[in-house]
């Protein structure tokens, strides 16, 4: 029939123009993120123990710890450096993170008017307190007690 076409498009037009809108007004409106949202990194200075597993689990060496040894030949971190422009926001590094130090923050954001500024130095800014010498706790080691 001449014009099925034009009647089934309206038809679709109407039926949401009747519905909810779910069109979020952005910027001026915030999205709500799912809980997993993957946005930009953060890491928890005083709870990294400078493992590198974060660095070994990343299939793009995105990631480039700094660490040195202290009197107790304890590992301590002095850098913390993400290429983020190379990410792949897989979350390897998070999930190998044993302390919980490294997470995602919901930052979406993330666009920067100059290249090298997309790149995070997650170090940088830290001032340590004497609360840091308490040593980070593996996070298994929590479930496994209350196991
Ligand atoms: S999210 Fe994936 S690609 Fe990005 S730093 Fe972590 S492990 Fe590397
Ligand atoms: S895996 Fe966690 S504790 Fe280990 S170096 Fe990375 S952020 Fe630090």
């Amino acid at each position: 029939m001449y014009g099925q076409g034009l009647i089934k498009g309206l038809r679709i037009t109407l039926k949401h123009f009747f519905e909810k809108k779910i069109t979020q007004q952005y910027p001026e409106e915030r999205p709500n993120l799912p809980e997993r949202f993957k946005g930009s990194l953060t890491l928890n200075v005083p709870k990294c123990i400078a493992c590198g597993l974060c660095s070994n689990a990343c299939p793009n060496h995105v990631i480039k710890i700094e660490s040195q040894k202290d009197e107790n030949n304890k590992k301590k971190l002095t850098g913390y450096k993400v290429m983020l422009e190379r990410c792949l926001f897989c979350g390897f590094c998070v999930e190998a993170c044993p302390t919980k130090a490294l997470e995602w923050t919901k930052e979406f954001e993330l666009t920067k008017f100059y290249r090298e500024d997309v790149n995070l130095d997650l170090f940088k800014g830290y001032v340590p307190s004497p609360d840091d010498d308490k040593p980070a706790k593996p996070e298994n080691e929590d479930t496994a007690q209350a196991s």
